[in-house]
């Protein structure tokens, strides 16, 4: 990583580090080297939970597109998370992992992953390193806000413990896998100190939909290779059928705008390609050639090597449009295949979802990461109001903005009035 022992500290200063995730460790890395001593507070029996869960889809760390593309993975980007990507780029990310014995690899589409294709190994020697460094670690400590004395207040075993640091990191994740210890709870307690939020949503989520009883058998099946269009965007890659709807990669890089149109209009629609590389016309050709005595169902399957679950959400499409597969030509067939409506009507609970959307409004910082009502309490990772699709963009502004908090507080513990 970008050496941040350049900046040193008096020595006994004091940083608590408030969410023990991957913002959280990364901030207590680079405060630690710089002399702080850290103790790390988070309400679970362990730390890092949900990284370690992240993991199991082989730990998709960041994205090896160049820069100028990555940054633009998160919409409308607000300056300051820019700047801290920037300065924390993906090759940083890649360096500081090979540095903890954890090489990274380039996959097929791009995402970086450690070789091992999992966090555990990962997560143990950057536990150790971070003992090394003398940092400490309060488990199963309950951050509630703060006393009449600006404080910290934790819970811990049903008790109240204050805790008074030279400055604090808060770093206490999104809304999403609130049984990991992500459960948002902050929000409240941050509300009330009048901190300006966005609120907390779902993001990277799946949608449901009004599946007849024929494709919720399908729960389950994969649609590889589609086409998935909204709002003028369309997006290549793979959707699952749930048993009450869709998600997987497609349905998670457009889940955004679906989102905020269900949320505005109770539903929406959108359209799956199901043979994205194959032309309209040349489909109409095969769609329209003699099936003999042939079913249309198998005379279906043989011409488009479409599987079950996909010829079943064409003959559910044919019926959103108010009619049936049999009573229409070969060339409505494939024009019905290369755009298959389909109705979402709600979005996946955040409890589900991969990561949140919303949170402490960028607004509130000051350029250092800093709560500008709140001199010496910096904030970093998925509580900040960002939001980036699955490909390893959610860890890189993680990490970045982890970094780049922890830095905000070695300048102040060097110089709080500035
Ligand atoms: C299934 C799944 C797969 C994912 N895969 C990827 C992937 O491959 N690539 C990618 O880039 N991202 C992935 N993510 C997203 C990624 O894991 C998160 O973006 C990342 O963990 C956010 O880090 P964080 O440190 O901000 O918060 P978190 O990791 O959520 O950590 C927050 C910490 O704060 C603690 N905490 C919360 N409230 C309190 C409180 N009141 N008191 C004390 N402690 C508290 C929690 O216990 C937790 O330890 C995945 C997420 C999920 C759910």
């Amino acid at each position: 990583m970008s050496s941040p022992d350049e900046i040193h500290v008096p020595a006994s200063k004091t940083a608590a580090i408030v969410g023990g995730g991957p913002a959280g460790l990364i901030a207590a890395e680079t405060l630690a080297r710089a002399g702080v001593a850290i103790t790390i507070y988070d309400q679970m029996p362990s730390l890092g939970r949900k990284f370690l869960l992240a993991g199991r889809g082989g730990l998709n760390l960041t994205h090896s597109e160049d820069l100028g593309q990555f940054l633009t993975r998160y919409g409308d980007i607000d300056p300051l998370l820019r700047a801290a990507i920037e300065a924390f780029p993906p090759s940083a990310l890649r360096a500081w992992s090979d540095g903890l014995g954890q090489a990274t690899f380039v996959g097929s589409s791009g995402r970086v992953f450690p070789t091992v294709l999992k966090t555990s190994p990962l997560l143990r020697t950057w536990l150790l390193r971070l003992r090394n460094l003398g940092v400490k670690t309060r488990l199963r400590h309950r951050w509630e806000g703060f006393d009449e004395d600006g404080n910290l207040r934790f819970a811990v075993d049903g008790k109240d413990v204050s805790v008074v640091p030279d400055v604090i990191v808060l770093a206490l994740g999104g809304a999403s896998w609130a049984r990991l210890g992500s459960d948002g709870r902050w929000a409240a307690i941050l509300a009330k100190q009048k901190i300006a939020m966005s609120p907390l949503l779902p993001a990277n989520c799946g949608f449901t939909a009004a599946w007849s009883d024929v494709l919720r058998g399908f729960e389950g099946h994969p649609l590889k290779r589609i086409s998935l269009s909204f709002g003028g965007h369309s997006v290549r890659g793979e959707a699952m059928i749930t048993r009450d709807g869709l998600e997987g990669g497609a349905v998670y890089a457009l889940a955004s705008p679906i989102r905020d149109a269900i949320l505005k209009h109770g539903e929406t629609m959108v359209a799956i390609d199901l043979l994205p590389d194959v032309a309209l016309a040349k489909l109409g050709e095969r769609l329209s050639a003699a099936r003999g005595k042939q079913s249309l169902s198998n005379f279906l399957r043989k011409a488009t090597h479409l599987s079950a679950a996909a010829l079943s959400l064409v003959r559910e499409g044919a019926m959103t449009k108010g009619t049936n597969l049999a009573t229409m030509s070969g060339q409505e067939i494939a024009a019905l295949i290369k755009a298959v409506p389909v109705k979402l009507t709600g979005v996946q609970p955040i409890a589900t979802a991969i990561s949140t959307a919303g949170g402490i409004r960028f607004s509130e910082l000051d350029e250092h990461f800093m709560l500008r009502r709140y001199p010496g309490i910096f904030v970093a990772g998925e509580m900040l109001d960002w939001e980036a699709p699955t490909g390893g963009y959610l860890l890189q502004a993680t990490f970045a903005t982890g970094v780049a908090a922890a830095k905000g507080a070695m300048d102040f513990l060097r110089n709080p009035s500035s």
